[in-house]
């Protein structure tokens, strides 16, 4: 009887030839209770594996060259096939994402560490504007917009505190204006601002559950440095073309990547103003996002809170940012958009179009 048994089974060796794993993996896995060898000699400690295991153990070797940690593993292994099929999707869309954002961090790298200055003679400067409003149903405004002749800011305070917070991040970058800029240390003057700005929210926060959004533009007179944190948008409107240059922090996008929900279902979901990331006095202070932007004669950017993207569609956005003529119109174009359409949130524009100086 004994003996028969053991002619069906596998040697870890058969094993391992079949399953594309070698034998040193299987050992582990049967460490890691990720596959349990059908039966283990007594005597001798050899393994054996039933030929059904082999299945498993594929998916296991599949998983493992997909990059999966052996402990996400281990509950795909667990789950039926539909469920590990959701699971597997889930995990490749946030390895997608983080490689989205450290794509991007690359390429900022290389932009910062090869740029040049341009041979052409070009001046180009911003024309910029910003508005803030309250809206038609909070009895407050805690949002911050400020535009200057280098710095484009908004930030959205949350929480008892959100007013001082949205402030205190966005004066925390004005220095900027004001300062020579550093040749070719873009990268890290936004980055130490940013550090700045988050002292100066935990300064006015304390320990309160209150924080802010914050994002910035910053001219270096030929290119837009951008930060990001937190679910306030910026808009690049080139060609007549309207593209949205930066990624909420939020749940419902984060569930949206992963496709766990529909845009549809997105955009009426109750938690949809969740956010992953923010300023706030807490620890651990979150890594904004980083990009830099090549500016062209004619494009406009906005930077929004979520009082004009959350209320307004994107086609209006779109339809107002092309017709009107200047910064200061769109502005009050754009928060009169959102007023019309209830004005359920503060509400809170910059547009500063890219311009050649010969033209001020
Ligand atoms: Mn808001």
């Amino acid at each position: 009887m004994e003996r028969m048994e053991r002619t069906n089974m596998l040697t870890i060796g058969a094993f391992a030839k079949t399953c594309r794993l070698s034998p040193k993996a299987l050992r582990l896995y049967d460490e890691l209770e990720l596959l349990r060898p059908e039966r283990v000699d007594p005597d001798t400690g050899y393994r054996y594996y039933a030929p059904e295991q082999l299945e498993q153990a594929r998916l296991v070797a599949w998983l493992r060259r997909l990059g999966m940690p052996l402990a996400r593993i281990r509950q795909v292994c667990a789950l039926d096939p539909s469920a590990a099929a959701g699971e597997i999707r889930a995990y490749w869309a946030r390895v997608e994402a983080e490689t989205a954002t450290r794509r991007d961090l690359a390429a900022f790298l290389v932009d910062h560490l090869s740029h040049v200055t341009r041979k052409d003679t070009t001046m180009l400067e911003l024309r910029y504007s910003a508005l803030s409003d309250t809206g038609r149903v909070r009895p407050a405004n805690q949002d911050t917009a400020y535009a200057g002749a280098r710095v484009l800011a908004v930030a959205d305070g949350f929480g008892a505190a959100g007013a001082p917070a949205s402030t205190a991040a966005v004066e925390a970058l004005k220095f900027l204006d004001s300062e020579p800029l550093p040749a070719g240390s873009v990268l890290n003057l936004l980055e130490d601002a940013v550090q700045g700005a988050t002292r100066a929210v935990q300064g006015v926060t304390q320990s309160q559950e209150a924080g802010t959004t914050l994002t910035a533009m910053l001219w270096t007179g030929s290119q837009l440095a951008l930060v990001h944190i937190g679910d306030s948008r910026a808009y690049l409107l080139r060609a007549g073309e309207l593209f949205q240059i930066t990624h909420d922090h939020t749940m419902v996008q984060s569930m949206l990547d992963e496709g766990r929900l529909t845009p549809e279902e997105a955009t009426a979901h109750p938690q949809r103003a969740l956010l992953l990331k923010a300023l706030t006095g807490g620890s651990p202070v979150p890594v904004p996002d980083l990009r830099l932007h090549d500016a062209l004669p004619g494009d406009r950017y906005l930077l929004c809170s979520d009082g004009l993207s959350g209320v307004v569609p994107t086609a209006e956005i779109q339809h107002i940012l092309t017709t009107t003529p200047a910064p200061d119109q769109a502005v009050q174009a754009l928060t009169g958009a959102a007023n019309d359409s209830g004005g359920p949130d503060n509400v809170s524009c910059v547009v500063a179009d890219v311009v050649t100086t010969a033209s001020l």
